[in-house]
C-alpha cells in the first residue's frame, strides 16, 4: 500500500492552459521536477500569487497555510506566468517587459505574505512562459 505524502504547497494559477497537454504543462512539469515535487498539494489562483496578496482572499490563505501546517508542508512553491489574463485584467501592461515587472512585484509581495504568516516555511517563485521558465530570487 503506497502512502501519499508531500512536503510541498504548489499556488499556480487557475489557467487552463496548465491542463494535461496544454500549453503550460510541459514547462510546469519541469518546475516540478526540478523541485522534486511531482508529488504534493496544488492551490489554484487566478493569477496565483495575485490571490494570495488580494487582502480579501486573506481568511483563505490563512486557512490554507493552517492545514499545510497539519500535512507537515515545509516549503511553498509560487508560479507565476506570462501571458496572464488575469494579470492584465487588474494591470492592463502595456507589453509584456511590463507584465513581467507586475509578475515579480507580486512574487516579491506574496513572498512577504508568506514570510509574515507561515514563517519557517521555504519559499521559491517561478516564473513561466509557454516552454521555459526560470527561478526568481
Ligand atoms: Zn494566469
Amino acid at each position: 500500500m503506497s502512502k501519499h505524502y508531500s512536503d510541498a504547497m504548489v499556488i499556480r494559477c487557475a489557467d487552463d492552459r496548465y491542463s494535461a497537454n496544454r500549453e503550460f504543462e510541459a514547462a510546469f512539469l519541469s518546475i516540478l521536477k526540478k523541485e522534486e515535487a511531482l508529488d504534493h498539494f496544488q492551490a489554484y489562483g487566478f493569477g496565483a500569487g495575485l490571490e494570495v496578496i488580494n487582502n480579501d482572499n486573506l481568511r483563505l490563505w490563512l486557512d490554507r497555510i493552517r492545514l499545510a501546517k497539519s500535512l507537515g508542508i515545509k516549503r511553498i512553491i509560487l508560479v507565476q506566468h506570462l501571458d496572464c489574463g488575469a494579470i492584465k485584467d487588474v494591470y492592463k501592461p502595456a507589453d509584456e517587459k511590463a507584465e513581467r515587472e507586475h509578475n515579480l512585484d507580486i512574487i516579491y509581495s506574496t513572498r512577504n505574505f508568506f514570510a509574515q504568516n507561515a514563517p519557517g516555511f521555504a519559499f521559491t517563485a517561478y516564473l513561466q512562459n509557454l516552454d521555459k521558465f526560470e527561478v526568481i530570487n
